[in-house]
């Protein structure tokens, strides 16, 4: 078992300018809408080590396993039980329906890639549920053609490159260099790194000396949002973020002016935990 051992601050790789504040900002609660719904569940397992980037399938059809063939049929299968769930942004729909979920995860999971599931990539995270990547994507660009996304909490790639079939530009930053690894190798074989740039570092600062950004995405909860992340919103752009520990929910900001942020509570969520500093 890999023996994790934690950084002692923010590592940017080519980032500089990390000195965000950590406080945090408040906003009042106005619910909209809460309904039960099975999310990203989040699987405990074993902290066990990720596989070597060089067994990373490399993209559809290279997996040894008949899933590369049929991952068409299957794909188009996952967007129609998207569709009856309520998504209906034929941009997410069609970004779904274009990336090979299968290539990002385990070869011994390949056959549950389309489930509408969260899958465990290695210590202890989770590649998000398909009905939580369209959930979430659907409603930071609805109403808008958002052209430069942040992520945070890069896992195996699997939202990034998802977001990058809906955009030109995703920044995505991830704590976990071992996943950070796994996931360039992935997108890398896919072409996807030229429009992804993937940085190793604490995504709770975001990436200042690139913001603002058109959308952001949290892919892991935190019990608030990062006040950094709100000011790299454009104005008029949109956050969304789990938020809790045991219950969870979504949470949709809108950054309204330089100093106003709305917020919206969506539906209940699991997600895995946002966590600070770095882990290599
Ligand atoms: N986006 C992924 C989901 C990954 S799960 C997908 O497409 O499936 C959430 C990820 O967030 C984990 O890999 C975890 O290590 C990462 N994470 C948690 N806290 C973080 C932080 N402060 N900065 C960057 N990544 C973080």
């Amino acid at each position: 078992m890999r023996k994790p051992s934690f950084g002692t601050g923010p590592h940017f790789g080519n980032v500089n300018d990390v000195n965000e504040s950590r406080s945090r900002l408040s906003f009042p609660s106005n619910k909209i809408k809460i309904t039960p719904t099975n999310s990203n569940t989040r699987i405990i397992v074993a902290a066990n080590a990720a596989r070597p980037a060089s067994s990373v399938p490399a993209a559809e059809g290279r997996t040894g396993q008949n899933i590369g063939l049929n991952s068409e049929r299957l794909r188009a299968l996952m967007v129609e039980r998207l569709r009856q769930k309520g998504i209906t942004d034929e941009r997410v729909l069609d970004a779904m329906r274009s990336v090979p979920r299968h290539v990002f995860i385990d070869q011994g999971l390949a056959s549950r890639a389309y489930d509408d599931a969260a899958l465990p990539i290695g210590f202890s995270q989770t590649i998000s549920q398909p009905w939580v990547v369209s959930r979430m994507l659907s409603a930071v660009a609805e109403n808008r053609k958002p052209q430069k996304m942040l992520e945070i909490g890069t896992g195996c790639g699997y939202q990034a490159a998802v977001m990058a079939a809906m955009c030109h530009e995703v920044y995505t930053i991830e704590r976990i260099k071992p996943l950070y690894e796994m996931a360039r190798g992935t997108l890398r074989e896919l072409k996807l790194v030229s429009r992804i740039r993937l940085v190793h570092g604490d995504g709770m600062l975001g990436m200042p000396s690139v913001a603002p950004f058109d959308a952001i995405v949290i892919a892991a909860a935190g019990l608030q949002i990062p006040t950094a992340l709100l000011h790299q919103l454009d104005i008029g752009a949109r956050l969304i973020a789990p938020e809790g520990s045991d219950q969870q929910k979504l949470v949709l900001i809108e950054r309204t002016g330089v100093n106003s942020w709305d917020r919206k509570e969506l539906e209940p969520v699991r997600f895995v935990p946002l966590r600070a500093g770095i882990q290599l």
